[in-house]
């Protein structure tokens, strides 16, 4: 899948998230491959990664997006612990995906 074809927005549980891809992508002053706003809805990727990198960063933002949106990562209060849910989700259906 190239750059191109990967979303320039998604609906998540009704709500429009955004995707910007960016040379550089930054949290809190670090640079990331990925990034997900709650306040904005905006999901950042950074172009600089091979497509492959590029569309599991974008599942895994995606991820993080639907436990915001629906209350979960609320819930789990601990960036943390989300952070491990969301990387295990993410390796297992961006696998799954790829047997298409
Ligand atoms: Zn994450």
């Amino acid at each position: 899948m190239t750059k191109q074809t990967l979303p320039k927005s998604l609906p998540v549980l009704g709500e429009k998230v955004e995707i910007k891809y960016k040379e550089k992508v930054y949290v809190s002053g670090d640079r990331t491959d990925g990034s997900y706003a709650p306040s904005s809805l905006t999901i950042e990727i950074d172009t600089t990664n091979d497509e492959d990198k590029q569309e599991a960063t974008l599942l895994h933002e995606i991820l993080h997006a639907i436990l915001d949106i629906s209350g979960h990562a609320d819930v789990i209060d601990d960036l943390k612990k989300e952070e491990g849910i969301v990387r295990v989700l993410e390796r297992v259906i961006h696998k799954l995906y790829k047997r298409r």
